[in-house]
């Protein structure tokens, strides 16, 4: 016990990890001269990720930017995604699991899909979709479950040179005609249901909901995954049962169509935690290539490895690192159809233990979960097949950070805290794990060749220490091309901030993520959240995140908001939202620890003038706290739009705690 408290303290007060040497001597990177070697060597450096993919035609040029902001990669190249994520591993490893699919039913045998197998769905599947009369570039939209026609779906699309665009099955039927339309897609793929915390739940109604209100005709096919246990829809005429497709084309094969490399792969409508979704347009061989390097270079993917991502393809990071990414390198891809806390909260471990998981990636939203209930869950599973772990989709604090490294990753696997978006396809901020020392609460330095800057409101780059806006003043194969059909917008939304948008000189061009972020003497940046996420306090301009972090620190907290409530003085006051750890002291000790801790690491200023305590913050589908809410609660403000949430219920609790407090 006493050695245990040692241990906690020592990892209270580190600040810097370096690589485990056991790590490194087994990393696909570990010369620190990538960075160097990338920067002399731009774009040229890139070629080095195109090599990780198989070309019909090679590409003319790297990079082409005699028009930006509309920058081409790799021109003049043909290739097929279906075709590097499936066929080209036959040879080596047609008998090797490509994905192993984990249902959410206990009982339920897992399915270990070959590389062979996964091959003949594919193109049993896209020679269905042929039949159907999607054709090239034609946009089919899913609406789908986790479970395995989702990824055989989307390689089937790649490989008829379809682009698919994907709306998270847990969006409304509204969202999911919002974003058919607005594709003028004709095309949809959807499933009866799927199993939730051991419910079965109807889904089809939901995707026939939106279909009423898509404005065009539209196919749709239907994907039996309950059986008996489903809600026995009749199909309609226009739905068409995937059995039964794949069935009539059983045997057939599909020529992977040759696609140019700027040919359009996807299209992905963000979150839209703020404003109208926007259709991110994303190309074949820019994408591919930044997937799979990164893939490569930052999750450490081996062929051999069983890499697991909790994400779901609903999302950019589905996407990248579960599909396109892992497989185009050939490696075991775990896909997981349920809840984390289902039967029990050792879900993932179980299933960590059970498939010797090697890299294990999720979010912030799960590990704050996890640390929450408790170590006792990963304490009853043998977690040592585990070589790396890594986080997207929000800053983490350094106290959940460590709580993963020690409990999760055994004080033995480095962590990837990667920073990326939709728009950028994969990631731009992050530590290579057999490179760099970690420094919990900071992403680190821009990945080689990525030119990521923190710069002040008239884009001079702050000094280190200093604080202001993420840019990024180079291109990337990976980036978005455009909004869909829209590139006014996609100009006024990524560009206009920093760039002359007159000048045709790349140089003059510089992509804003609309991210605040600080930077230190070493290069590390640290993304504090969206710039709108700052508290001003008499005139001081604090990062929500980090008044976060401070109040996180506090024994008993499991995690907070602070958002900027109006005040008369002051302009802003601070307000925590704050959830207790399940273990946690009375609220009054938590109160005090809270402030102490504020005072401590940021100052006085910062001192919460409200502490709220709530059992859930208000989330987004994606697991983001919606701090815009939290700051309309605070300034009794009438709310703006909830449907986004995935908990809307809390949102009265809330307010009726506010008030009374
Ligand atoms: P929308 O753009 O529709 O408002 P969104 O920005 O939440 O939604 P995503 O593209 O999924 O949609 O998320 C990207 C954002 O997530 C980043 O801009 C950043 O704010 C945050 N983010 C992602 N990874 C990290 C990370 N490792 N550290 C800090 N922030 C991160
Ligand atoms: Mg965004």
């Amino acid at each position: 016990m006493v050695e245990d408290n040692n241990l906690e303290t020592r990892l209270a007060e580190q600040d810097e990890f370096e690589p485990p040497a056991e790590f490194v001597e087994q990393a696909n990177v570990t010369d620190e001269g990538i960075y160097e070697e990338f920067e002399e060597n731009w774009p040229g450096c890139w070629e080095q990720a195109a090599d990780l993919l198989d070309w019909y035609d090679d590409y003319d040029q790297v990079l082409d930017d005699s028009n930006p902001p509309f920058y081409e990669w790799f021109t003049g190249g043909k290739i097929n995604a279906s075709y590097e994520c499936v066929d080209r591993h036959l040879d080596d490893r047609g008998d090797e699991v490509a994905i192993e699919w984990v249902g959410e039913p206990t009982e339920e045998a897992d399915r270990s899909i070959t590389y062979e197998e996964l091959h003949r769905e594919v193109n049993e599947f896209a020679a269905a979709l042929r039949d159907l009369g999607v054709g090239e570039d034609d946009v089919v939209t899913m609406h789908m479950p986790m479970i395995p026609a989702h990824p055989i779906a989307l390689l089937a699309c790649a490989r008829i040179g379809a682009p698919h665009s994907v709306v998270f099955a847990g969006f409304s039927a509204n969202a999911l005609a919002e974003r058919m339309n607005a594709a003028d897609s004709e095309y949809l793929i959807t499933a009866d249901g799927y199993y939730r915390r051991g419910d079965a739940l109807d889904h089809l109604s939901k995707s026939r909901e939106g279909l009423e209100d898509v404005d065009h005709d539209v196919e749709t096919v239907v994907v039996d995954r309950l059986g008996d246990d489903g809600p026995g829809h009749d199909l309609h005429e226009s739905e068409h049962d995937y059995d039964d497709l794949v069935a009539e084309h059983e045997g057939a094969t599909v020529e992977p169509v040759e696609r140019d490399a700027e040919d359009m792969l996807f299209l992905m409508y963000t979150s839209g935690t703020t404003g109208q979704p926007k259709g991110v347009k994303h190309t074949t061989a820019g994408y591919l290539a930044w997937t799979a390097w990164t893939s490569q270079t930052v999750l450490d993917i081996k062929p051999e490895d069983t890499y697991f991502c909790s994400a779901d393809i609903g999302w950019i990071t589905g996407h990248s690192y579960i599909v396109y990414g892992p497989l185009a390198l050939g490696t075991t891809t775990v896909m997981y159809e349920g809840g984390p806390d289902y039967p029990e909260r050792d879900r993932f471990w179980e299933i960590v233990e059970d498939l010797d998981v090697t890299q294990f990636y999720t979010a912030p939203t799960a590990i704050r979960s996890f640390m929450k209930w408790g170590s006792e869950y990963p304490g009853r599973h043998d977690l040592s097949s585990l070589r790396l772990l890594g986080t997207v989709g929000e800053p983490i604090n350094p106290k959940p950070w460590k709580w993963y490294y020690k409990h999760i990753g055994g004080e033995s696997c480095p962590i990837v805290d990667t920073w990326w978006q939709t728009e950028t396809g994969g990631h731009m901020i992050t530590t290579l794990p057999g490179v760099s020392n970690m420094k919990p609460g900071s992403a680190g330095p821009p990945v080689p060749g990525v030119d990521a800057r923190v710069v002040d409101g008239d884009g001079e780059e702050v000094p280190s220490g200093g604080a202001g806006y993420l840019t990024v003043d180079k291109p990337w194969p990976g980036m978005l091309r455009t909004l869909y059909k829209n590139d006014e917008r996609f100009i006024e939304e990524y560009w206009a901030e920093y760039s002359d948008t007159d000048s045709d000189d790349p140089d003059d061009w510089v992509y804003f993520p609309e991210d605040g972020a600080k930077i230190d003497d070493e290069g590390y940046i640290t993304v504090v959240g969206r710039v709108d996420d700052v508290v001003n306090i008499s005139g001081h301009r604090l990062g929500t995140m980090e008044i976060e972090s401070a109040v996180v620190s506090a024994d008993g907290v499991a995690e907070a908001a602070v958002v900027g409530a109006d005040d008369d003085i002051k302009g802003e006051v601070v307000h925590a939202y704050v959830i207790l750890e399940d273990d946690a002291g009375g609220e009054d000790a938590v109160r005090a620890a809270i402030e102490a801790a504020v005072e401590d690491k940021i100052g006085p200023i910062a001192r919460p003038s409200k502490i709220i305590f709530t059992p859930e913050l208000p989330k987004t589908r994606s697991g983001k706290i919606m701090r815009r809410l939290l700051e309309e609660i605070s300034d009794g403000e009438e709310l703006g739009d909830t449907s986004t949430l995935r908990n809307p219920e809390i949102v009265a609790d809330i307010q009726a705690e506010v008030r009374g407090n």
